[in-house]
């Protein structure tokens, strides 16, 4: 695949409002100035006007990392089991991602998805998915024949497939600008080039030491994405999950075959991964992309395949869930391999859905790099993940649909919060 470390919004976007000092002390302060840092300091000062919150974020601008790199697409709810945290916040974070959108006049497009199976050993997973998203209460959710499934794509083939009316497309970096202006609003501080590089929980405060000396504060919730495990074992946490970087990278169609997708076709997804595969997806800006891959990553933030950090390869292949999901996974990293070294393979895998799609009609375009929490007994953990030690939260897994549940997920680290803190 190629390198490009390019963000699907283009040019960089200025965040109006980002500080350069960060405050001596606060109430709160929240590291991480992806989506979820954002979403959770903007609920705090909603809750909680008076507090003095600030958020430190180690790049210059928010949105830098997961939440600028991913498929922008608002999920709907369907592929999480049922009464888990995925399920639940997804759905309620979804709905209250487009009532947020249309207040604020960010662009979305409720444009709809498909999940296409291609042979009948798909379809008891398919009605897996359906029983799943109905249980889940997402709307709209209809079954498709093979005539179904092209009069809504008219390019793609399948057996029978699952139509979701409600899911969409967004620039999750607009929203999360968007957050940082609320937040700067309501009177909190967000302060970019500004890295945590070591935490200290006393009896009153927790004192993390940073780029431009240290902040002192009642309470720190930590929103590091990448990083979060190493935070979270810096302020006294179970190093247990681990992150593991897998990435991602995407192809686009070339401008005039974006009539093969009309909207976003996706597989049917291996249920015992937390990946859903490979899919073609139109972006907000017109792009239509193919991806993404998923291959186990040289570093957190490897944006280029050339990109390695032995510290990250390190602590990789020293935790002991890394052998055993090499041991049980190898296969599916073979075919990942390939997809990511061999441009036609990634292409064939797509075409399987739109077998029109030549390998002319792809360019390069980014990639994104997923924090993906392993667990010790190298189980890939599926849902959302929170802890806490001591003044301080943790938000230990947020993979996909985190971005689509930002607001939701906030309400729930907030009340968590307000309860272990007395906030
Ligand atoms: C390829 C890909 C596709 C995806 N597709 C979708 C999708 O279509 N829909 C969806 O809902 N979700 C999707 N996701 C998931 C979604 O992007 C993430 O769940 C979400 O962005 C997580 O937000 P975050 O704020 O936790 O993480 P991030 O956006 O990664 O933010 C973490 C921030 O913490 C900062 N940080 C780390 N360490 C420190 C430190 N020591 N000091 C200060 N700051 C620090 C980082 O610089 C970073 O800005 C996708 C993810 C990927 C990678």
């Amino acid at each position: 695949m190629g390198s490009a470390d390019e963000r699907p919004g283009q040019a960089p976007v200025l965040t109006p409002g980002l500080a350069s000092q960060p405050p001596t002390r606060c109430d709160v302060a929240i590291v991480g100035g992806g989506i979820l840092g954002l979403a959770v300091a903007r609920e705090l000062l909603s809750r909680k006007p008076d507090m003095s919150l600030c958020v430190l974020e180690r790049e210059q601008e928010v949105a830098t990392h997961q939440t600028g790199h991913n498929s922008g697409v608002v999920h709907a709810g369907i592929y999480y089991t049922p009464g888990s945290l995925k399920a639940r916040l997804c759905v309620q974070g979804a709905r209250e991602l487009y009532e947020y959108c249309n207040e604020r006049g960010i662009p979305y497009e409720q444009c709809g998805k498909v999940i296409v199976a291609t042979d009948a050993s798909e379809l008891q997973r398919l009605d897996e998915l359906e029983r799943r998203g109905k249980a889940n209460r997402v709307q709209g959710l209809v079954r498709l024949d093979a005539q179904g499934i092209r009069a809504l794509e008219p390019h793609a083939v399948g057996i029978a497939g699952l139509h979701s009316p409600a899911t969409g497309i967004v620039s999750f970096p607009a929203v999360a600008r968007s957050y940082a202006q609320d937040v700067a609003q309501a009177g909190g501080t967000v302060v970019g080039g500004c890295e945590v590089q070591a935490v200290s929980a006393g009896p009153r405060t927790v004192r993390l030491e940073h780029s431009h000396g240290a902040t002192e504060a009642g309470h720190a919730i930590f929103c590091a994405g990448a990083w979060a495990d190493r935070l979270a074992v810096a302020a006294g946490a179970d190093p247990d999950p681990r992150i593991v970087p897998f990435r991602g990278a995407y192809l686009r169609l070339s401008p005039e075959r974006r009539d093969l997708v009309r909207s976003l076709i996706y597989p049917v997804p291996d249920p015992t991964l937390p990946f859903l595969g490979v899919h073609l997806t139109k972006h907000i800006d017109g792009d239509i992309l193919i991806g993404p891959t998923a291959l186990l990553a040289g570093a957190r933030d490897a944006y280029s395949l050339a990109r390695i950090r032995p510290g990250d390869i390190r602590d990789t292949l020293a935790w002991p869930g890394s052998w055993r999901m090499f041991a049980r996974w190898w296969r599916t990293g073979i075919t990942e391999m390939r997809h990511a070294a061999v441009r036609a393979a990634f292409v064939r895998a797509a075409a399987r859905y739109v077998p029109e799609l030549r390998l002319r009609d792809v360019e390069p375009a980014f990639a994104g790099v997923r924090a993906q929490a392993l667990a010790r007994d190298g189980r890939l953990v599926d849902d959302f993940v929170f802890s806490a030690t001591d003044r301080a939260l943790h938000v230990r897994n947020a993979p996909s649909p985190a971005a689509t549940s930002s607001l939701a997920i906030a309400r729930h680290v907030v009340d968590h919060a307000q309860r272990a803190f007395d906030l």
